[in-house]
């Protein structure tokens, strides 16, 4: 096992981890020379890549003087926690990957914090030096303080640092150099992180980390081999969660190889392995011998912190872009992404078509919407509420750590804001020209901060918050000040009509596009919803049939996407997701029907 090591890459979106990946392959020789290699390796979903954050881990391993080198992926998110443990449960190092010019970020705290409380051995990387506003001393005191902040005297601060690019791949302890390569990289792998501390002898333990799916083997688990050899077409035990048993054959076994998998006849301890053959194995379960059967310690999965309604959708558009629009579709659709995706919780409702879908935060959700509109799904979401616990016979709800970084002069504006949404400051401090602020906020009061942020600094602040723990209910947080602007009618966008309407507020697009009765096509500018008819034309002598004017000129519309769509909605409000459209909503369409329900709630009140 000597000729093993377990990494995992910690890094903060952007700051190159993707990069130095495909530099560690290509300068193992994973590729051939001239070999054409896709940009970002190991992010290749579409969805990762639209974000650009890592929300999938992926694996890949190369092999250096003789050692395999298994670097695994961690989550880029706060919201995958849970999957994060995991993962480090598998690996004896984490590369601390940080940007020479911003210093480590908070996420980077999240999945440090876990990888400390592990006891894993760190080798911290100062990347991108290369950049002009790099400032290597500064940043390199920023992790020695957030290392010591992880507090404990557990946590080892006797890390080697390593300066350098992974664009120009290269990578020295002397800070000074600008050209090189990597094996300075690979030669402090080996000497600083511990090969695995798994038994080669004794029966066999694979204690599963992750779940995976394909069509032709079913499903697969992924973890490493704790004890003992693991032989392909062995029958062995699965001990679940709940310690009963069951036995299975390992149907096919994989390991990693370059970025890919190779199809082994036996892995030992140390190793991580892909076994299929489980159909009814979970996340956290162990399988081993059939004769000794041993469980390890159970994994935990997370618990979901929001959740949200996935109602079918019955718009008057239903159905005009999608292929999956039933009840039934939508149901089947939810329940199989459930079985492989364990922190994500699917519920059927009072109504049979209405299903409670709660996730670990609005990413989560937002991923699973945007796959099942790739897949030709229709329906609807709602706002995402917030889950609460009781303990003790109190009231409690998830609290986050929010970390703003902006420009001093908007400063004031975000702790006022913050405040109103019941967050409250713990520290505020100089970063370079730029002000840090750090709040402890409930995640109710963030649903929806993120548009508001950016706009109240011009879109050069950055936010990031990662879950804190649990605090007592914290009250109302009113919800979005301004009222939305309605369309009175079904009907095609008129420039004309728009354009004497502009100073109502912001519309959410151009002309000539199809609308309905109770969609919401902009913000007001102020509180309380208007019905307005985005239809109207001039005269009928003057109207084009597409519904554009060129005699007007129109403000560009304010273009929202599904996250910013999701955070906008109120309680009353649905989105409407096809696989090519994303259209808010009134959840009544009828004005009427909003009335007499706008009556019904102030008599309760
Ligand atoms: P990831 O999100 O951490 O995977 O980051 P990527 O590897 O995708 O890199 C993010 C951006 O940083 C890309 O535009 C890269 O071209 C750039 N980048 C990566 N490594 C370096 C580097 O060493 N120097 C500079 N200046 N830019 C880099």
């Amino acid at each position: 096992m000597t000729e093993l090591r377990n990494i995992a890459i910690i890094a903060h979106v952007d700051h190159g981890k993707t990069t130095l990946v495909d530099a560690m392959l290509r300068q193992a020789g994973v590729f051939r020379q001239n070999q054409d290699v896709a940009e970002c390796v190991m992010d290749s979903n579409d969805l990762e890549r639209e974000r650009g954050i890592t929300i999938f881990a992926k694996n890949a391993s190369i092999e250096y003087g003789g050692v395999k080198i298994n670097i695994v992926d961690t989550p880029g998110h706060a919201d995958f926690g849970g999957e994060v443990e995991r993962i480090l449960g598998m690996v004896d190092g984490v590369i601390l990957l940080v940007d020479a010019a911003e210093g480590p970020m908070p996420q980077t705290r999240f999945v440090l914090q876990k990888s400390m409380e592990s006891g894993l051995t760190p080798v911290v990387l100062i990347n991108k030096i290369d950049k002009p506003d790099a400032r290597l001393g500064e940043v390199e005191d920023e992790i020695l303080d957030l290392f010591i902040s992880l507090g404990g005297d557990d946590v080892n601060m006797d890390y080697p640092v390593l300066y350098g690019s992974g664009r120009a791949g290269y990578m020295n302890k002397d800070s000074s150099l600008r050209s090189g390569d990597l094996l300075p990289l690979f030669d402090t792998i080996l000497s600083t992180v511990p090969p695995p501390k798994c038994k080669l002898e004794g029966p066999v333990q694979v204690r599963i980390a992750n779940l995976e799916h394909s069509d032709y083997v079913g499903r697969q688990g992924i973890g490493r081999v704790e004890r003992g050899t693991i032989k392909s077409g062995a029958t062995l035990m699965v001990i679940h969660r709940d310690g009963s048993q069951g036995k299975a054959r390992v149907n096919r076994l994989e390991v990693f190889s370059g970025l890919g998998r190779r199809t082994v006849d036996a892995a030992s301890a140390g190793d991580i392995v892909i076994v299929a053959g489980f159909e009814d194995i979970d996340i956290g379960e162990t399988i081993c011998d059939l004769e000794q059967p041993e469980a390890l310690p159970v994994l935990a999965i997370d618990e979901p912190t929001i959740s949200v309604e996935f109602k079918v959708n019955d718009s008057p558009f239903a159905g005009r872009e999608g292929k999956f629009v039933t009840s039934r579709n939508l149901r089947d659709r939810l329940f199989r992404e459930a079985l492989y995706d364990r922190a994500l919780r699917v519920e059927e409702t009072g109504s049979a078509d209405t299903f409670k879908i709660s996730g670990r935060g609005e990413l989560h959700i937002c991923i699973l919407i945007e796959k099942m509109r790739r897949e030709g799904y229709e329906f609807a979401v709602s706002r995402p509420e917030v889950l609460l616990k009781e303990e003790d016979g109190q009231s409690l709800e998830p609290l986050e750590e929010l970390i703003c970084d902006l420009p001093q002069e908007y400063a004031g504006t975000i702790i006022e804001r913050i405040g109103r949404r019941k967050g409250t400051m713990m520290d505020m401090r100089a970063v370079g020209d730029r002000t840090r602020l750090t709040f402890d906020i409930p995640t109710r009061g963030i649903v929806g901060f993120r548009t508001e942020f950016l706009s109240a600094t011009r879109g050069e602040g950055v936010m990031n918050h990662r879950k804190k723990g649990w605090c007592p209910y914290q009250g109302e947080i009113a919800q979005r000040q301004r009222g939305a602007l309605i369309a009175l009618e079904q009907c095609d966008t008129v420039a004309y009509g728009m354009f004497q309407l502009q100073d109502r507020g912001d519309f959410f697009l151009g002309a000539g596009v199809p609308v309905y009765g109770g969609m919401v096509v902009g913000e007001h500018s102020r509180p309380g919803d208007l019905v307005i008819n985005v239809g109207r034309t001039k005269k009928l002598t003057n109207v084009r049939a597409s519904g554009t004017d060129d005699a007007v000129t129109l403000t560009p519309p304010r273009v929202m996407g599904l996250e910013q769509f999701l955070e906008f909605i109120n309680d009353d409000e649905l989105i409407e997701i096809t696989p090519q459209s994303i259209r808010p909503r009134k959840r009544l369409l009828d004005p009427e029907a909003r009335k007499r329900e706008d009556r019904k709630r102030k008599a309760v009140a």
